[in-house]
């Protein structure tokens, strides 16, 4: 078993059509895929699963916790679901009034043509990576870190605060759609120690089921130190990727350190809603 629990497709801010993601997972040896784009439910009906992969139902739902922005993935999520689907809809909203905001922002820079942009692009949810993607394509900042420093950080010129819901209201969807809910890269939210026990504690207390960690990026102490607090409060293990383009400075599909011996105590393949061989 070679997981690969977190991706992106060009429906959010990959760069890749879904076909892409498969295919190379299955060169990079990958066995178990979840493509888990940004608010955004993956329509599968037309894509070739190679043989020897399985395909998890993903998403990964942008929501809050003490006025910061935490990530939680929904794994072996059953896409039909009605409250998923209406829940879904909802940020996709979010996502585009926000961006909307921020396109009237950039107006007063002189700065137009950002809708037109999105419009023309195969993207569902709309990002402030694509955001980024065109003020570098229209000559505003040389890459797409220097576009997010002077336009979409908190501070930026052209930067809308979101609204997104609290992290209860992702894990309850996740788990109407009998999913599991999974807190994505804890390493990345800048928390001290004990301020990333605090959300873990609060994400449990909610129902949440699972904890990434390990992914693109994370180094050896920061794995250990989140294998052994999952592991204090009797969560499963998830990991992913977090891959977003070949092209960029991304992690490779299945290109990160694997769960390992102490963490595969509790990898998430046990999970009673894991419907997965
Ligand atoms: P949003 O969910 O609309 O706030 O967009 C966030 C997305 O933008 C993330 O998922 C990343 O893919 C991308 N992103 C965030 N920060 C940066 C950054 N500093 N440079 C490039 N991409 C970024
Ligand atoms: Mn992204
Ligand atoms: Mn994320
Ligand atoms: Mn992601």
């Amino acid at each position: 078993m070679n997981v690969d629990l977190h991706c992106h497709s060009h429906f959010s801010d990959g760069q890749h059509p879904p076909q892409f993601l498969l295919d190379r997972a299955v060169a990079n040896n990958v066995t178990h895929l979840a493509i888990t784009d940004h608010d955004c439910l993956l329509n599968c009906s037309e894509l070739k699963v190679p043989p020897g992969l399985t395909l998890v139902p993903g998403l990964e739902i942008s929501a809050s916790w003490r006025a910061m922005e935490i990530h939680i993935v929904g794994l072996s999520i059953d896409a039909e679901s009605k409250p998923l689907q209406d829940f879904v809809s909802r940020q996709q909203q979010l996502r585009r009034d926000r961006i909307s905001a921020m396109d009237k922002k950039l107006s007063g820079q002189n700065i137009s043509g950002l809708l037109d942009y999105l419009q023309s692009k195969p993207c569902i949810s709309w990002t402030r990576g694509h955001v980024a993607e065109f003020l570098v394509s229209k000559g505003h900042g040389k890459d797409m870190q220097r576009a997010f420093k002077r336009f979409l950080r908190p501070g930026g010129s052209a930067h809308v605060a979101a609204q997104w819901p609290e992290i209860g209201e992702a894990i309850a969807a996740i788990q109407q759609a009998s999913g599991i809910a999974v807190l994505a890269h804890p390493g990345r939210y800048g928390l001290t120690r004990s301020k990333l026990g605090r959300l873990m504690d609060d994400f449990q207390q909610d129902g949440g089921d699972a904890v990434e960690v390990s992914y693109g990026s994370i180094n050896y102490v920061q794995r250990t130190s989140l294998i052994t607090m999952t592991q204090e409060r009797g969560l499963y293990a998830s990991a992913g990727s977090d891959f977003h383009s070949a092209e960029r400075q991304w992690t490779d599909i299945g290109k990160f350190p694997a769960l390992g011996s102490a963490a595969i105590k509790n990898a998430i393949w046990a999970h009673p809603r894991w419907h997965f061989l």
